[in-house]
């Protein structure tokens, strides 16, 4: 690596590591992982034109880098602990007006969740910005919100709002239209998001399995309903839909809401007897949370539709080999 990027990780990316931790500059980070807890690490890579805009803001884009994996850890159940950083960088992005304004969105998110950067490795790349990074964080294991926990009668709940993000990416790419002028009311979903790490937390002890919508709601629970050898009936009528999409015609709320992916938000199954724990978990947490169907022992996924007739023709969620 050229001594001028050693300048600017030094610069932009350095941080004194707190107490008890080793940070950048050594061949490794050093932690201890809380007593009892297990370790628990994720890694997301995201790519220019695959998974976000050539032209999209620094600053949102390293919030987002962080914020998925962060929604990684809330999905079961951890706190965060730290995060490393890959970064692969063509020569137009190895600028300090671009590195600072992603700097700034990555560690002020890192900030907000005490998850310090603890290292990373950076590269220049001749084609495309690569953004890859992976989190620690900690649970005790026995809690862990694991995709293979649901367990027939379970409800299933839905933090915050669906369909926003969906939403803003078609008519960012002008496959809707904008006609009510809504873009900017739905574009902080694809662009800022909010990952769930409180509500991940408050739901330990109370939740069976848990899951985060990153790829559409209908495939991410259809993850948990595999793992637990389970199925699932879902009422559209309390699907809560993002706002913003209010009026707009229902067959594309409905896809942008069953289907659409990008929602750092979490899906999870907690028994019956676990609802007001659930509302308490909500409450702690300063999360929305919605009870939207049931785990079966069938394994279907049904979705009914306000007059209790299922719904022909699924929309699936997004999957990058299809
Ligand atoms: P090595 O040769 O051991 O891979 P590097 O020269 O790549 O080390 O990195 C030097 C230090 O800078 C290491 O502590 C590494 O973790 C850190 N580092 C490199 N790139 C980044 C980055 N993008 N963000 C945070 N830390 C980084
Ligand atoms: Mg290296």
């Amino acid at each position: 690596m050229p001594a001028s990027e050693f300048d600017l990780i030094g610069r932009f990316f350095k941080r004194p590591a707190p107490a008890g931790m080793l940070g950048v500059g050594d061949d490794c980070a050093l932690f201890t992982p809380p007593a009892g807890m297990a370790v628990a690490t994720s890694k997301d890579l995201l790519l220019e034109g695959r998974h976000f805009f050539p032209d999209v803001d620094p600053e949102a884009l390293g919030h987002k880098s962080l914020a998925v994996n962060l929604s990684d850890l809330a999905a079961m159940g951890a706190q965060p602990v730290g995060c490393l950083l890959g970064l692969a960088l063509p020569a137009e992005r190895a600028e300090p007006e671009w590195l600072s304004a992603f700097a700034r969105g990555f560690l002020a998110l890192a900030d907000a969740h005490a998850c310090p950067l603890l290292g990373g490795d950076t590269t220049r790349s001749d084609a495309g910005l690569a953004i890859s990074v992976t989190v620690f964080g900690a649970v005790p294991a026995a809690q862990a919100l694991r995709r293979d926990a649901a367990r027939p009668g379970d409800d299933i709940w839905v933090s915050g709002f669906l369909g926003a993000a969906d939403a803003a990416l078609a008519i960012m790419q002008r496959r809707w239209p904008d006609s009510r002028g809504s873009l900017a009311a739905l574009r902080p979903a694809l662009e800022r998001p909010d990952p769930q790490v409180a509500l991940g937390l408050a739901l330990r002890g109370v939740a069976h399995a848990g899951i985060d919508i990153s790829d559409g709601l209908l495939q991410d629970l259809g993850h948990i309903l595999e793992a637990s050898g389970c199925g699932a009936v879902l009422q559209e009528a309390d699907l809560p839909i993002a706002p913003a999409l209010a009026g707009w015609p229902a067959e594309q709320v409905r896809a942008a809401a069953l289907g659409g992916g990008d929602v750092y938000q979490l899906c999870f199954t907690a028994p019956v007897a676990m609802r007001q724990g659930v509302w308490q978990a909500g409450e702690q947490s300063g999360a929305r949370v919605t009870r939207i169907g049931s785990v079966i022992a069938e394994r279907r996924l049904t979705v009914l539709d306000a007059a209790g007739q299922p719904l022909p023709d699924l929309p699936s969620g997004f999957d990058h080999f299809c």
